[in-house]
Formats: C-alpha cells, sequence, structure tokens
C-alpha cells in the first residue's frame, strides 16, 4: 500500500526511501546487486569522486498509470547514456542488463512510495557510478560504486504551467569535443555560480550559448530547447556538446509520428530565436517547461505564447508525451516498461 505522504505537496527535493541498490566494481568486475536501507556510503578519503569528480549519474521516473501498474519511461536510452557518459570519465560501464534489473528492484521493494495515478507525483530514480577507491596521481580510480537511489518528488508544476523568464548566460556550459554531452557531476558543478547569479538576478535559467563562437543556441544547465516555428514546425538545437535529452528526443518523435508535425533537428543561431513563436524547455523532472521572455544583456525576446500559458503546440506535445508515460495515449513500440 502506498505510504501516508501529502503528495500533492511534494517538492523536487531528497527524501531517503527504504532501500537503495548497490554494486561494488573491484578488480575487473560490478559485484551482485543488493538492496540496502544504508542511505550514507563509506569510501576512502582520497577517493576518485572527491578528489577529480569522477562522477556520472541519470535521471529518470516511475510513473504509475490509470490501470494501477508502475511502469518507466525508456530506461534502455538511461542504460545507454549512462554507458556513454562512464566511458567518457574513464569509469567502467554497467550493462544495460545489470542497469534495468536494479531499476525493477529498486521501485519493487519502494513500491509504497510509487505516487498514486493522478497525484501528479512520480518516483524519480538516481543512478549513479562514481570513483569510491583511492587516488592522489591523477588516474582513474582503482574501485568504483554504482548506486540507484529514489525518492518521490511532487508535481513540476503546481497549479498550471507558467511560463519562465530566462537570460543569455556570460559563461559557457561545454566545450566543443569537451563533455557537454555526457551527464557528469562536473557539468553541474561549474554551472552553479552561473546559475545562482542568474537567480539573484531574477532569472530562472541560463540560456548557454556555443562556447566556440557565442552565436548558436546550446541549451540551459539542465534542459534541452525546442523552438516552434510560426508555421508550426518543431525544431531543436543540434551540437556536439548539447546532452541528448531522452524527452527532447521522444518529444520530435511525437511531434513528427503522432502529431503530424514538421521537425528539425539543425544549428539554431541565436540571431533567428525572435522568429519562434513558442519555445520550451525539455527534460524528465518538469517534460516541458514553457518559455515566456528571454533577457540578452538588458534586450528582452517576448514569445507571442505570452507569460500566462504554454504556447498551444508545446502544450499538445506536453499533453501527449505526458499521456504516454501515464498510460493513457498509446505510444509507439518499447517506450513503456512495466516495473513487475
Ligand atoms: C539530464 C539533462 C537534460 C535532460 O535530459 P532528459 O533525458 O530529458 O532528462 C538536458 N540537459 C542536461 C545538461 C542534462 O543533464
Amino acid at each position: 500500500m502506498a505510504k501516508d505522504i501529502d503528495w500533492g505537496s511534494l517538492g523536487f527535493q531528497y527524501t531517503a526511501a527504504d532501500y537503495r541498490v548497490v554494486s561494488k566494481y573491484k578488480d575487473g568486475k560490478w559485484s551482485d546487486l543488493e538492496l540496502t536501507t544504508d542511505s550514507t556510503v563509506h569510501i576512502s578519503e582520497c577517493a576518485g569522486v572527491l578528489q577529480y569528480a569522477q562522477t556520472v549519474f541519470e535521471g529518470l521516473k516511475a510513473y504509475r498509470t490509470a490501470d494501477g501498474k508502475i511502469v518507466t519511461f525508456r530506461p534502455d536510452l538511461n542504460a545507454q547514456r549512462l554507458k556513454d557518459s562512464a566511458e567518457r570519465l574513464a569509469i567502467p560501464a554497467v550493462p544495460e542488463e545489470m542497469f534495468l534489473e536494479a531499476l525493477d528492484m529498486l521501485v519493487k521493494a519502494n513500491e509504497e512510495y510509487v505516487p498514486p495515478y493522478g497525484s501528479g507525483a512520480t518516483l524519480y530514480v538516481r543512478p549513479y557510478i562514481y570513483g569510491s577507491g583511492p587516488v592522489i596521481g591523477v588516474a582513474p580510480a582503482p574501485e568504483y560504486e554504482f548506486r540507484m537511489i529514489c525518492m518521490p518528488v511532487g508535481p513540476y508544476f503546481k497549479g498550471g504551467a507558467k511560463p519562465i523568464v530566462i537570460k543569455v548566460s556570460d559563461y559557457d556550459r561545454a566545450a566543443p569535443h569537451g563533455t557537454g554531452n555526457i551527464k557528469a557531476g562536473l557539468n553541474y558543478a561549474m554551472s552553479l555560480f552561473a546559475g545562482e547569479q542568474a537567480h539573484a538576478e531574477g532569472f530562472s535559467e541560463n540560456m548557454y550559448l556555443d562556447a566556440a563562437t557565442r552565436t548558436y543556441v546550446e541549451e540551459t544547465g539542465g534542459a534541452n530547447f525546442l523552438f516552434i516555428t510560426k508555421d508550426g514546425k518543431v525544431v531543436t538545437p543540434k551540437s556536439n556538446s548539447i546532452l541528448p535529452s531522452i524527452t527532447r528526443r521522444s518529444l520530435m518523435i511525437v511531434a513528427k509520428d503522432i502529431l503530424g508535425l514538421e521537425t528539425e533537428e539543425r544549428p539554431v543561431p541565436f540571431e533567428e530565436v525572435p522568429e519562434f513563436a513558442e519555445c520550451g524547455l525539455c527534460g524528465t523532472a518538469a517534460v516541458i517547461s514553457p518559455v515566456g521572455k528571454i533577457n540578452d544583456h538588458g534586450k528582452e525576446i517576448c514569445f507571442p505564447s505570452g507569460m500566462e500559458e504554454m504556447g498551444p503546440t508545446i502544450k499538445k506535445l506536453y499533453d501527449t508525451l505526458t499521456g504516454i508515460q501515464m498510460g493513457t495515449v498509446e505510444g509507439p513500440e518499447g517506450w513503456i516498461r512495466e516495473i513487475k
């Protein structure tokens, strides 16, 4: 039975669920997955993660559907992306089957924390791998831990999705040929200062431009851009330093194959942004956050969709994808994986 939690008032915050799944990498292999109630990790004071930020992570959700099942959305893509991220930071990869097995174990063990259908709340799952063994000379750590934790999180939009205002950042998020395309803690550590500054100035997020020329749109600190042209085309920026969002990739398929819209993934010059009709930020947490305004060093770009509600095309995309996730809309084959 579900825990006695006021699901609607939950925020996006860490709370310890009863169980987490752990595996340790030593002498070239991963140990068997284990469930534990211990929410504390015990590692060397010289661990690779502490000295040289050797850590990668993922983020996905488990949902309770209208007919009472517990499902996850395209977790095979999270498994693949974690593998890609790990390889780039010389971290041993966790095989896809092991990732999915850990996910099943974790969600099943914490079933009481999966919020009920209709509450708007979900179970957020955070898998990560980090260097736990000691290193002082610059090198990959000798030992690693793979951990998967979860926590119930509230509805992202309480009382409707209000468009946000973001600013064009003077900082860079990711270098060409750097680590922008992987989900690594280091990409977030270096965005915190810029993020805090933007918040202090009253903006919700930073829009980062390409580091080499500062003329193309990249993404925010943790979400990809989607733009809608005035004639209804769905456009998303293409760049090797953007993190390949699973939400964004799925929305592009929904747009083309389910809603019959034209889609384009291509470099988007910042100069073109004032011509778009709608703008949104895509990621697992919010699915799509509508953007109403972009502040470019005091000059405002105001989208015609305004500051009151989501634009019509972004709303359609949002409703269709959340419908697929909650089991009220039929999605493409293989997108929904039931936890049994
Ligand atoms: C996780 C993340 C996203 C969103 O990816 P999803 O797979 O849709 O959750 C976008 N940008 C960055 C930088 C991210 O780390």
